[in-house]
C-alpha cells in the first residue's frame, strides 16, 4: 500500500482497510509515515456512538492518515466490572468508521495486545490516578493503568503524529496528558468536547444498558452538572456542589462521587480560582455506570 492509496480522498467513503495484525499494520503506515504524511489516531473500544465521530471527523480533517483502534482493553476493567458484557458490534464500527474517513481500524485480539508472559506496565503514580474514578473503593488505579499501557502500546504501534480523546472521560485525558510529558511521548493529544444526546446526557457505550426508567433518571448527571457551573459563576463553589447535589436528589440519583478538583492535577480546590476547575460525577443509575463533568474556565 502506497500513500497515494492511504490518502485518496475517493476511498473516503467507504474503504476502510482492517488490521489485526501489529506488524502489518506497521508495514501499511510506513511508506505513509516516510513520504512525511501526517498519523491522526483515535483509540476506542467500538461501539460507536457520536462522540466517537466526533473524534474520527477532527481526525480526518486534520491527518492525512487516520487510524482507528477498536479494542476492548481487559485490562482496564476490575474484577465484578462489564467487561463480558461490554457492547460489541465490529461490523456497524467498520461501517461507521468508513463513513467518517476513517482510513485505517486496528482491531487486534486481546491474546495478541497481552501475550502469555506480558509483564509491563505503565502507571501514572499519585493524586491524578488515586482520586476519582481512581480511587481505591471505586474503579481504582489499575484502571488508570490498564488505559496508559494500552494506549502506549498503541502510540507505539501507530507512531501518530496526533491522538484524539474525549472530555468526557476527563480523569483520562489528564491522567494520558501527564504520561505523554513525562514519558516524553512525541504525540500531539487533542482533546475534543463531550457530545450529548438531547436532553444532555453525556452519549456513552454504557448508555445501552439504560432501561427506560434508568435513561429517564440518567438526564439529571448534566443538569446536576449545569447546575453547578451556573451557580459556582453566581454564588461560590460550595453552592454550585449543593445546586448539583439537589438536581441529583430529585432524580433520585445517589452519586459515587460529584467533587470539584483542579482541571489538569486534580487536586481538591475549595474556591473557583485562575485555574479551570473540573466538576466530576460519577454514578450508578440502573445497570450502568455513567460518568459526566463539566469544566469551569476563569
Ligand atoms: P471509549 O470507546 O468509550 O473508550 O471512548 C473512546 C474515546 O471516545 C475516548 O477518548 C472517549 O473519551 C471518547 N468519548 C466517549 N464518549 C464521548 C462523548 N460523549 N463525547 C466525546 N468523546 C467521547
Amino acid at each position: 500500500m502506497n500513500l497515494a492509496e492511504l490518502v485518496d480522498p475517493t476511498h473516503a467513503q467507504g474503504d476502510v482497510k482492517l488490521f489485526r495484525v501489529k506488524d502489518e499494520l506497521r508495514a501499511a503506515l510506513a511508506p505513509a509515515r516516510r513520504d512525511g504524511a501526517t498519523i491522526g489516531l483515535v483509540p476506542t473500544m467500538g461501539c460507536l456512538h457520536e462522540g466517537h465521530l466526533s473524534l474520527l471527523r477532527a481526525a480526518r480533517a486534520e491527518s492525512d492518515v487516520v487510524v482507528m483502534s477498536l479494542f476492548v482493553n481487559p485490562a482496564q476493567f476490575g474484577p465484578g466490572e462489564d467487561l463480558d458484557r461490554y457492547p460489541r458490534d465490529e461490523e456497524r464500527d467498520l461501517r461507521l468508521a468508513a463513513e467518517a474517513g476513517v482510513d485505517i481500524v486496528y482491531a487486534p485480539p486481546v491474546e495478541a495486545v497481552y501475550p502469555d508472559g506480558f509483564a509491563t506496565h505503565v502507571e501514572v503514580d499519585g493524586e491524578l490516578t488515586g482520586v476519582l474514578d481512581g480511587d481505591p473503593s471505586r474503579r481504582g488505579s489499575g484502571h488508570f493503568r490498564g488505559v496508559t499501557t494500552v494506549v502506549t502500546k498503541l502510540f507505539n504501534t501507530v507512531q501518530p503524529d496526533v491522538a484524539y480523546f474525549g472530555q468526557k472521560d476527563a480523569q483520562q485525558v489528564a491522567v494520558i496528558r501527564r504520561m505523554v510529558r513525562d514519558l516524553d511521548i512525541p504525540v500531539r493529544v487533542e482533546v475534543l468536547p463531550t457530545v450529548r444526546e438531547a436532553d444532555g446526557l453525556a452519549m456513552s457505550s454504557r448508555n445501552a444498558y439504560l432501561d427506560p426508567r434508568a435513561r429517564g433518571q440518567a438526564g439529571a448527571l448534566s443538569r446536576a452538572l449545569r447546575a453547578a457551573e451556573e451557580t459556582a459563576r453566581a454564588e461560590d463553589l460550595d453552592a454550585g456542589l449543593r445546586a448539583a447535589r439537589a438536581e441529583l436528589d430529585a432524580a433520585d440519583v445517589e452519586p459515587e462521587y460529584l467533587e470539584a478538583r483542579d482541571a489538569e492535577n486534580l487536586t481538591e480546590v475549595a474556591e473557583l480560582g485562575d485555574r479551570p476547575t473540573l466538576i466530576a460525577v460519577a454514578a450508578h443509575v440502573g445497570g450502568a455506570r455513567l460518568i459526566d463533568n463539566v469544566v469551569i474556565r476563569p
